[in-house]
């Protein structure tokens, strides 16, 4: 069975909607999709972009070479879109039988996959994260329901910020072949020094992966994402997705970024978080206030102080936003702090010692 055979029938079988830019490339008298034969007012125009009167190419080709050859996949096994957090929707939209299938996932995580399952009438099946906030792999294996349609794995996990082994992931997948996709949230994988779960999506047609310019590449409001997995995945997806997905300042935003010399900046300012990343948890671990701070191969550290709302309430009154996900199951008491610039990172340092002196 091709792994077509998991989605909904109607949408396997669903005529897409034809857009003109899909219809007809080319032409320099552009007289089919009833655009504005004049450029916007109140901008100027970008050379390097093209004019914004026109609808921007669906899946831009240049795009999708940049992120192919970054990612080390076919072209074909590329689809981008408005940040990872539209694809997850779009899977969940295209495997996920309203009122009968379901989506799994490790909770404490990332709170989008039980948001796109909920707007789709999609039961949730949780398999909770151990005691060391490791995905429990076993149970995974073993245990899930056949109306579970999707596993959604995070690695790096966020809140928590461990990664799930490259090992288990092909454990996972092997497992659910035939009965399930196994979708890898790599959000965080640049800060994680581990090998990414494309390298290894030839092995298993079921297996994709979600990658993002969200966070290391500093484009989070730029809305660029993709999904990386077998080609009849990519093409499904490609018919419920919206016409033109990406906005062109965001396309030539990605593109700007995606250079040999934007890889280098990248590369080199994940090493610097990574590396405040490890300077913040010795820092931290000398406050009597803090109980722990969870392993992280993120660009945050999940931290549970003595007392947190007032931790935080101090942060906040000092101008210094942080996330409290004490409302996480078993994180009762845990802030999430994103690394930032040095001198960021000191200031809360700073803070929070001024706070155990009591001043
Ligand atoms: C931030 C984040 C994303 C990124 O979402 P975008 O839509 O690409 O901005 C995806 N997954 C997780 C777990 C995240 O934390």
């Amino acid at each position: 069975m091709s792994v077509l055979g998991l989605a909904r029938a109607e949408i396997v079988a669903l005529q897409p909607y034809s857009s003109a830019r899909s219809e007809a490339a080319g032409g320099d008298v552009m007289l089919n999709a009833n655009e504005s034969p004049w450029p916007p007012s109140g901008l100027q125009p970008d050379p390097r972009s093209p004019p914004l009167n026109r609808y921007p190419d669906p899946q831009p080709r240049i795009l999708v070479e940049r992120l192919a050859h970054l990612y080390a996949v076919d072209e074909s096994q590329v689809l981008v879109g408005r940040g990872s957090d539209e694809a997850i929707d779009l899977l969940v939209r295209a495997f996920c039988r309203p009122g009968r299938d379901a989506v799994a996932i490790c909770p404490p995580t990332f709170g989008m996959y039980a948001v796109s399952a909920a707007v789709q009438g999609a039961a949730i099946v949780e398999v909770p994260l151990t005691s060391a906030f490791e995905v429990d792999v076993d149970a995974l294996e073993t245990d899930l329901p056949d109306h579970v349609k999707i596993v959604f794995l995070c690695s790096p996990n966020n809140p928590t910020g461990g990664i799930v082994a490259l090992d288990d992931i092909e454990r996972i997948a092997t497992a659910m072949a035939g009965r399930a996709l196994v979708v890898v949230d790599e959000a965080y994988i640049e800060y994680a020094d581990a090998p990414s779960a494309a390298g290894v999506l030839r092995r298993h047609e079921n297996l994709c992966v979600l990658r993002t310019l969200s966070k290391a590449w500093a484009l989070a409001g730029a809305r660029v994402g993709c999904l990386l997995a077998g080609a009849e995945i990519v093409a499904l997806l490609r018919r419920i997705m919206a016409p033109y997905p990406l906005p062109t300042p965001s396309i030539t935003a990605a593109l700007a970024a995606l250079t040999a010399d934007g890889l280098t900046l990248t590369a080199q300012r994940a090493a610097l978080i990574i590396s405040e990343r490890e300077r913040m948890v010795s820092e931290l671990a000398r406050l009597p206030r803090v109980e722990r701070v969870l392993p992280s191969r993120a660009n945050f550290l999940c931290v549970a102080f003595d007392e947190s709302p007032l931790v935080h309430r101090h942060l906040i009154v000092a101008g210094v936003v942080v996330r409290d996900v004490g409302r996480y199951r078993w994180l009762a008491g845990h802030l999430r702090i994103s690394i930032g610039r040095r001198e960021e990172n000191a200031r809360v340092i700073d803070l929070l010692f001024r706070r155990e002196l009591g001043s």
